[in-house]
C-alpha cells in the first residue's frame, strides 16, 4: 500500500486529479484487480453495478480526505453515503487448508470493508497524518504520514521524489511567465 491506508489506495484510481483525471477503474475486472492487490480478493467478481459502486465511495471518501486536508467542515450528505456503505456487510475472513487467509462474500462486501477502514480513519486522530504528494498538482495522491518526525514530502519516492519531475514542471512554468 504506497498511501499506508487501503481507503487512501483507492483515491489513487482516478489518477491526475488536479489536470486531467484519468480513470483507471475502467471496467469490472479492473476493480477484481484492485480488491486483489488490496488484500480483499473475493471469489465474486464483479459486475457494472460494483464498478459504480466503487467509483462513488471513491469520490465520496475524497471529498471527505481533502475537506479534512483543508481543516474544512465535511459535507453531511458525504458522511451519510460513507456510512451506509459501511454499515452493509463486509468480507467474511476464512481460513484455507493451508491456514491461508482468504474473503469470501460479494464484491460490494470488500467495498465495505474499504468503507469500514475509512470511516476506522477518518473519526481516529490519524486523519491529521494524511498528506498530499509534495508533487502537487503534478501528482493527486495522499498518504498517511507516519515518517519519524511526520517528513515525508512524497507519495512515492521513486515516482515524485526523484526530483526531475519537479524539476521540469518548475522550468515550464518559469518558461511560461
Ligand atoms: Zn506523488
Amino acid at each position: 500500500m504506497a498511501s499506508g491506508h487501503r481507503a487512501l489506495d483507492l483515491l489513487a484510481t482516478l489518477r491526475d486529479r488536479h489536470r486531467e483525471p484519468v480513470e483507471c477503474l475502467r471496467e469490472p475486472a479492473d476493480l477484481d484487480r484492485w480488491l486483489g492487490i488490496a488484500g480483499l480478493g473475493t471469489d465474486e467478481r464483479a459486475r457494472g453495478e460494483d464498478l459504480a459502486a466503487a467509483r462513488e465511495l471513491r469520490e465520496t471518501v475524497n471529498r471527505l480526505v481533502r475537506a479534512v486536508m483543508a481543516e474544512r467542515s465535511v459535507d453531511a450528505a458525504d458522511v451519510r453515503e460513507l456510512n451506509a456503505r459501511a454499515v452493509q456487510q463486509p468480507l467474511a475472513p476464512q481460513a484455507g487448508v493451508g491456514l491461508e487467509l482468504r474473503w469470501t462474500g460479494s464484491v460490494a462486501a470488500a467495498l465495505a470493508a474499504v468503507a469500514r477502514e475509512a470511516v476506522e480513519l477518518l473519526t481516529d486522530r490519524d486523519r491529521t497524518l494524511i498528506r498530499e504528494c509534495a508533487a502537487a498538482p503534478l501528482c493527486s495522491r495522499v498518504y498517511l504520514d507516519r515518517s519519524p518526525g511526520r517528513r515525508r514530502r512524497w507519495c512515492q519516492m521513486e515516482w515524485c521524489g526523484s526530483s526531475s519531475k519537479m524539476q521540469s514542471y518548475r522550468s515550464r512554468r518559469r518558461d511560461k511567465s
